[in-house]
């Protein structure tokens, strides 16, 4: 089986667009979470998870903020007012389907969470020590997570008792075996890793490799629709900057 993994799309129609149609042929969809939260066209994104059907697909901290599920006061003030105007541009429908969706879920013999497996709404897997502590909270061999906008993976085998971060770079083949993983497949809607490019994963389940990639978009675009509604400058800048 191919899956294609995608993280934090953001509202980002275009960026996501160009996955989906980059994408090899794939049997199913998973979705780590931040449909919605920054980008101009969260409904959009929504219904594209519906129509493609990913399955899982994740609550992330801005899909939950979307719908009230989550405290405005915990986001700095460009994220309360983007999650403000998004909370506003949903149809019942597409709240309804952010209302369905869990933080964290197992599919096959892989676990699936948006921040991190310990605490799958907020906490950020990005040193040795947190990514070493959160293969306490999973049981399968790999967890893919998002909610960084890094690509990334650490792995964990008995040579190797402390994880290490490793960035994941695109084109590059993670072959999987006997250690156990955490990968982050990137962001599709505003990456933040110094590459601007959407990214996204593909797991090959027979092959048993995770294989990272990166799809250029129209960056202009997705500004231009941001520019339209009033979204924060520095949201719309760091679309080119990739950070
Ligand atoms: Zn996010």
């Amino acid at each position: 089986m191919k899956i294609l993994v995608v993280s934090d799309v953001h509202a980002n129609q275009v960026a996501f667009e160009a996955v989906l149609a980059a994408a090899p042929a794939y049997d199913a969809l998973w979705n780590l979470g931040d449909t919605v939260g920054y980008g101009p066209q969260p409904g959009a994104c929504i219904d594209l998870m519906v129509e493609r059907e990913a399955t899982p697909s994740l609550a992330g901290n801005h899909d939950l903020a979307a719908i009230g599920r989550l405290d405005l006061g915990d986001f700095n003030p460009i994220a309360q007012t983007a999650a403000r105007w998004t909370a506003a541009q949903l149809r019942p429908d597409q709240r309804a389907y952010l209302e369905s969706l869990p933080s964290m879920a197992t599919a096959a013999e892989y676990t699936l969470a948006h921040g991190s497996p310990r605490s799958p709404v907020w906490e950020y897997v990005t040193s040795d020590v947190i990514a070493t502590a959160c293969f306490a909270f999973f049981e399968t061999g790999v967890c893919f997570i998002g909610h960084s906008h890094l690509a990334l993976f650490a792995a964990l085998d008995v040579a190797r008792p402390l994880a290490t971060i490793k960035a994941l770079r695109a084109g590059e083949t993670l072959e999987l075996g006997s250690a156990r993983y955490l990968v982050n497949p990137g962001s599709v809607g505003q990456p933040r890793d110094g590459d601007p490019r959407a990214a996204y994963a593909v797991l090959d389940t027979d092959r048993h490799v995770i294989t990272a990639h990166r799809v250029a978009y129209d960056i202009r675009t997705t500004q231009r629709q941001m520019e339209r509604v009033g979204l924060p400058d520095p949201l719309i800048r760091r679309l080119r900057l990739g950070r």
